[in-house]
């Protein structure tokens, strides 16, 4: 019998659980605070597994559609000096999925193409009251709101605050890069890095990071990052920007969570177990959660055994993306807790 389940917040985590448990028969109703989908943010890269729920949710072939087919990442010194090389190609050998790059704009107006007819209760924002009224009006409730602000994850773990990481992103995308690109680019120092990742039509997204005390962020600007990066081989990337899309980020880590769930409330995505952007892995692991969600929905009779189920199959994995990011983070951003 089909349950009603009240999904807590609409991005990535949060419309693909609605999409798929819509499809599997549930009734649906997502919670939202802000007023529309988000598109704030540069892009994502999506490894196959990810790419695997978007086949599930029927928007596969409309994401490669826009999106780029990046082969490799190259790591170079800002005098451009070869530092390291990650295949991809060899990464996603034996799977039939793709890895792709995709713009964040472009990867929600599919998540929430794919919720059509779903009711997306926009400019709602769950507080401690709320939550307590919808659990109370849900078979089941998904806390899918996030790394920052949610409110699911303060009701469940309340000690279990982001805590600064000492490194601050700026992101943009660049909508006129001069020579084509098929390869990830991160040229990088200790401390200070700029990744530019190409996705289509001369287009590319890019974030650029650095240490920095918590508190000292401000916003950044075009010419900022040009006196910022000034002998850096990065200067056309800048140029090909407007400079709307830029966005600062002061980044915020969070420790793992031993136990996603309390009565009818489950934890998914940033809200359970953000990672680092470092591990480049956060929105891939919100899909995954969703399409292991489907899974354990559909093969288990009752909550408790779908709360068990989910976390012995999600946590393992999540905890090893949250290490991953933080050992990059260590590796890339040396001075980042000596501020
Ligand atoms: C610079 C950067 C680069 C990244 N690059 C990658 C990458 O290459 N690959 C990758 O896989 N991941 C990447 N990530 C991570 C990825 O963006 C996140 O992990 C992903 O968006 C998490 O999805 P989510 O649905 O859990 O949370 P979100 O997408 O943050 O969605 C949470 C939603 O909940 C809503 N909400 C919050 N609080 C409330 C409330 N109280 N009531 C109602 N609604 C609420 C929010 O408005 C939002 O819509 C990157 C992140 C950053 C910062």
């Amino acid at each position: 019998m089909g349950l009603n389940i009240a999904v807590i917040g609409a991005g990535v985590a949060g419309l693909a659980c609605a999409a798929l448990l819509q499809q599997a028969g549930h009734q649906v109703t997502v919670f939202e605070r802000r007023n529309s989908i988000g598109s704030l943010g540069a892009g994502v890269m999506l490894w196959p597994d990810a790419c695997a729920v978007l086949d599930r949710l029927g928007v596969l072939l409309s994401a490669m559609a826009v999106a780029g087919q990046p082969t490799v990442m190259l790591r170079q010194s800002p005098q451009g000096r070869p530092l390291s090389k990650m295949d991809f190609s060899a990464l996603a050998a034996g799977s039939t999925y793709p890895l792709l790059s995709i713009f964040r704009a472009d990867l929600m107006q599919l998540l929430a193409d794919a919720c059509g007819g779903i009711d997306i209760r926009f400019g709602t924002v769950v507080n401690a009251q709320r939550l307590t009224e919808i659990q109370q009006s849900a078979d089941l409730v998904l806390g899918c709101d996030g790394r920052m602000h949610s409110a699911c994850r303060q009701h469940l773990a309340p000690v279990h605050a982001p805590v600064y990481s000492g490194i601050v992103n700026v992101i943009g995308i660049c909508r006129n890069i001069v020579e084509t690109m098929e390869s990830v680019l991160d040229t990088w120092q200790p401390d200070l890095r700029f990744g530019v990742v190409p996705v289509r039509n001369n287009s590319c997204y890019w974030a650029a990071a650095w240490c920095q005390p918590e508190g000292a962020s401000r916003v950044v600007s075009l010419n900022d990052l040009r006196h910022r990066f000034q002998h850096w081989p990065v200067q056309s990337f800048l140029n090909g920007t407007d400079e709307t899309s830029l966005r600062t980020i002061a980044v915020y880590d969070l420790d793992p969570i031993s136990v996603w769930h309390d009565q009818n409330l489950l934890l998914l995505g940033d809200a359970a177990h953000a990672p680092l952007p470092t591990s480049g892995q956060g929105a891939c692991l919100a899909l995954e959660d969703a399409g292991t969600l489907a899974d354990v929905l559909a093969e288990s009779s009752s909550l408790t055994q779908v709360f068990t189920e989910f976390t012995k199959r999600r946590h393992p994995r999540t905890t090893a993306v949250q290490q991953l990011g933080r050992n990059m983070a260590d590796q890339l951003f040396p001075r980042r807790r000596a501020n």
